[in-house]
C-alpha cells in the first residue's frame, strides 16, 4: 500500500465514475447531496441495480430445488456470486464461502457454531476494544452460556491496537480470538497478519471482522492466515441483506449447523438426519438470491476499477479532509493511526454530536453520529458520541470544501 499523499491523482476520472452512482446526482434538502456516510452502507452503481432488476425481470426462481430452465438461471447466478466471492478474497475454494445476510450473521454462525461447542467454564475468547459490537456481542452471548469469558485488548489514544498486549493476552484460555481489519469508527487498519502468525504459534483460531476492508483494499485470506474472515455486502456497492463468512475448510468441516431447515440437508428421518457439505450445511431456507446476483456486479465493478486506483484516490481525499478539519478550532479527531482507511470521527468542543449532524443534514451533507455501535471505544474515549465523516472512491474535494463551509457554518450557529 502506498503512502498517503496530497497531490491529485491524475488518472481517476472521478466525474465518470460518479455517473455510475445515480443517487449522488439527487439533492437533499434543495442542496446537492454529498454523502458521507459510507461505512454505515455504500451507495449502489448502476450495474448492481441492473442486476437485482435484471434477476427478477429474467431469471427469478429459487435455488437448488427445481430442474426448469428459471431454477438452474438463478442456481447458476447464485453459486456463481460464491464464486466471484472466492476469487475476491482468495480463497483456496468456494466451498470454504458461506453466504450469509452480513457480518452479523456471519460472525453469530461462528460463535454459535465453532465456539460455543468448544468453550468451557474459564475459556476466553479474545478481541478489542475498538470492535463493532457485532464482534463482541455474540462472543459475550456464547460466553453466558458456558462459563467463559469475554477479553478485551486495549488501544492507545491514537486509536492503535496495542499489539503486544493482545499478543501477551493470547493465553492458553483464549479459546478463539477476535479482531477487526479495520476500525468503523477510527479507520485503523490493524496488523492482521501478525495477529494471525502470533495466533497460529499457539494454536489459537483468529477471526477477522473485515467489514470496512473490503470495500477499499484487496483482501487475500490466504497471505492474511487468519481461521474466519467476516464481510459485509452493503457496505461494498452490493445490496443490503448480503455478505460472508469464509472459515478454512478443517473448521467448516468440524462445525455442526447452526441453522437448520431446506436446502442445507443431505437426508431428513425421524431416527436422524444428515447434512449437506459445507457450504450449503450452514445455509438453510431460501436466501437473498437476487441480492448475491447484485453483489456479484459489485465485485466486478470492483475489479474494473482495481484497488491500486480506489486505494490512491481516497488516501488523498483521506489526508485532504483531515488536514481541513485540523484548522477548525476547537475540533478533535478520534483516530490517528499510521495506517487507515477514509474514516474520520470528530467532534467540536460545546456542541453535541446529533445537533451537528442534524444541522450538517439540512446542508446536503451526510455524516453519521453517534456510538458507531462501539460503546467501548466511546467509554474509552469518555465520550457518548462522535461525528463520523466516511468517504468513498467516488467522493471528491469538491465535497470535501463543501463539508467544511458547512461545518464551519454549524460552528458558528452553536458556539
Ligand atoms: N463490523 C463492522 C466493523 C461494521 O462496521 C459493521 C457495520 O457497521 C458490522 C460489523 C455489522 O455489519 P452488518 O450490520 O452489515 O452485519
Amino acid at each position: 500500500m502506498t503512502a498517503p499523499h496530497t497531490s491529485t491523482p491524475t488518472v481517476f476520472d472521478v466525474q465518470r465514475i460518479r455517473a455510475d452512482f445515480p443517487l449522488l446526482a439527487r439533492s437533499v434538502h434543495g442542496k446537492p447531496l454529498v454523502y458521507l456516510d459510507n461505512a454505515n452502507t455504500s451507495q449502489k452503481p448502476v450495474s448492481v441495480i441492473e442486476a437485482v432488476n435484471t434477476h427478477y425481470r429474467e431469471h427469478n426462481a429459487n435455488v437448488s430445488r427445481a430442474v426448469h430452465q428459471l431454477g438452474e438461471e438463478a442456481t447458476a447466478a447464485y453459486e456463481g456470486s460464491r464464486d466471484k466471492l472466492a476469487r475476491f478474497i482468495n480463497a483456496t475454494s468456494r466451498n470454504e464461502v458461506i453466504l450469509t445476510s452480513g457480518t452479523t450473521q456471519a460472525i453469530n454462525l461462528v460463535a454459535y457454531s465453532y465456539a460455543l461447542p468448544r468453550l468451557k467454564p474459564g475459556d476466553a475468547i479474545l478481541t478489542t476494544v475498538m470492535e463493532h459490537h457485532a464482534n463482541i456481542v455474540p462472543w459475550q452471548l456464547v460466553a453466558a452460556r458456558s462459563g467463559a469469558t469475554v477479553k478485551a485488548a486495549p488501544i492507545d489514544e491514537r486509536g492503535e491496537l496495542i499489539v503486544e498486549k493482545y499478543i501477551e493476552m493470547l493465553t492458553p484460555e483464549v479459546k478463539l480470538a477476535c479482531v477487526t481489519h479495520v476500525s468503523n469508527v477510527l479507520g485503523t487498519v490493524n496488523p492482521v497478519r501478525e495477529i494471525a502468525r502470533e495466533c497460529k504459534k499457539r494454536g489459537i483460531a483468529l477471526l477477522v471482522d473485515g467489514s470496512q476492508a473490503v470495500p477499499h483494499r484487496p483482501v487475500d485470506v490466504q497471505a492474511l492466515g487468519c481461521d474466519f474472515y467476516a464481510i459485509t455486502g452493503h457496505k461494498m456497492l452490493g445490496p443490503t441483506g448480503t455478505g460472508a463468512l469464509w472459515a478454512k475448510r478443517e473448521h467448516l468441516e468440524s462445525m455442526p449447523p447452526f441453522f437448520g431447515g431446506g436446502e442445507m440437508i443431505r437426508e431428513v428421518r425421524f431416527s436422524g438426519t444428515t447434512f449437506a457439505a459445507p457450504p450449503h450445511k450452514f445455509e438453510a431456507g431460501t436466501p437473498n438470491i437476487a441480492g448475491f446476483v447484485g453483489l456479484a456486479a459489485a465485485i466486478e465493478y470492483y475489479q474494473s476499477m482495481g484497488f491500486e486506483a480506489i486505494h490512491a484516490w481516497e488516501q488523498n481525499l483521506l489526508a485532504y479532509a483531515t488536514e481541513r478539519l485540523r484548522e477548525i478550532p476547537g475540533l478533535r479527531i478520534f483516530g490517528e493511526a499510521k495506517e487507515k482507511e477514509p474514516v474520520i470521527s470528530f467532534l467540536l468542543e460545546g456542541a453535541q454530536a446529533t445537533d451537528m449532524a442534524t444541522l450538517l443534514d439540512l446542508q446536503g451533507i451526510a455524516v453519521r453520529s453517534g456510538h458507531h455501535c462501539a460503546h467501548p471505544l466511546m467509554q474509552f474515549y469518555g465520550v457518548p458520541a462522535t461525528l463520523r465523516a466516511s468517504l468513498a472512491f467516488y467522493n471528491t474535494r469538491e465535497e470535501i470544501d463543501a463539508f467544511i463551509v458547512a461545518l464551519l457554518k454549524v460552528r458558528k450557529l452553536l458556539m
